[in-house]
């Protein structure tokens, strides 16, 4: 067999990066190399994650944990403040990026994708790997071609820090690039401020934060007589891994920065595995 796929967890004691170690374990052709993490420093990442010891103890330095573990790829599933510095740092060190964290500007991914193409690097960066809410974005892109009006209602866990979800944002960017400007009506009277939802070029799109709730969103057309809901819910943090392990096999083959994983998966073989 080649030799195994190098890699780095940055976030690994957190819900997702935690999720992402279990997942790296059971794929033979990757090995996790390294853990950072600001939590449970110094400590077993195997402890944590596998309910072993695998000898891979969390750092709570990015620079020292990229120079010591030598990664292809680092996967960061962390908070958004550092984040853009984070993956500058990741591009400079010679590793590819495959990010999950949300919360990073247009602006910021504008210049992440010129340090990608500048230093020739493939870098990945989905705000949502579940398979499931790719075809909701896919099938609300095509939808909007059709109806003059649409909603977006996010909803997650109310330890979730940035709203709207980044799935919302680029659930909205896609119904945009078909529909350039989607009618909003103008409510007449608002008597609770912010009650019709933030808006993105037309699109309203409302957040709910609630116990109970992992990842879900509903794509609601409205048009003549007739109305289209869009949903999709994740109900564990597992539905995302088939999507991150493709975003770790693929990364190495790319040039540049990939934004969403839809682009990666118009192939049949690649959409099977998920
Ligand atoms: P979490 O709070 O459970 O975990 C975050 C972990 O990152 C924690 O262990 C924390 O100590 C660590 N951390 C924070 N800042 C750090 C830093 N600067 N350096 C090193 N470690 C740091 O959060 P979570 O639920 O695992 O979510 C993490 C991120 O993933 C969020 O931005 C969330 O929106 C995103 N997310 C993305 C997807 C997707 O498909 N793209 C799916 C779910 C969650």
């Amino acid at each position: 067999m080649a030799d195994k796929i190098r890699v780095l967890v940055v976030g690994a004691c957190g819900k997702m990066g935690s999720e992402v170690v279990r997942a790296i374990d059971g794929e033979p052709d990757l090995e996790l190399v390294g853990a950072v993490d600001h939590s449970h420093t110094g400590e077993d990442i195997g402890s944590i994650a596998l309910g072993r010891t695998n000898g891979v103890l969390v750092d709570n330095n990015l620079e020292r944990a990229l120079a010591k573990a030598e990664p292809e790829v680092c996967v960061d599933f962390t908070r958004p403040e550092g984040l853009f510095s984070r993956i500058q740092t990741v591009l400079n060190a010679g590793v590819h990026p495959v990010v999950g964290t949300t919360g990073l500007t247009q602006v910021e991914l504008a210049d992440l994708s010129e340090l990608c193409n500048r230093l020739q690097k493939g870098a990945i960066i989905a705000p949502n790997f579940a398979i499931g809410a790719l075809l909701m974005m896919k099938f609300a892109k095509e939808a909007a071609r059709f109806f003059p009006a649409v909603e977006i209602i996010e909803l997650h866990h109310p330890k979730k820090v940035d709203a709207p979800s980044g799935t919302a944002i680029k659930t909205a960017e896609m119904i945009l690039e078909t529909q350039t400007k989607q009618q909003s009506e103008a409510t007449q009277i608002e008597s609770v401020h912010g009650v019709r939802g933030g808006e993105l070029g037309g699109v309203r799109i409302h957040s709910v934060r609630l116990p109970g709730f992992v990842a879900h969103q509903e794509v609601i057309f409205g048009g003549p007589g007739q109305v289209l809901t869009i949903r999709h819910d994740s109900m564990n943090r597992e539905s995302f891994m088939p999507g991150v392990i493709l975003a770790i096999r693929k990364v190495r083959e790319l040039t540049g920065l990939v934004y969403g994983l839809d682009k990666l998966i118009g192939h049949h073989d690649d959409t099977d595995s998920i």
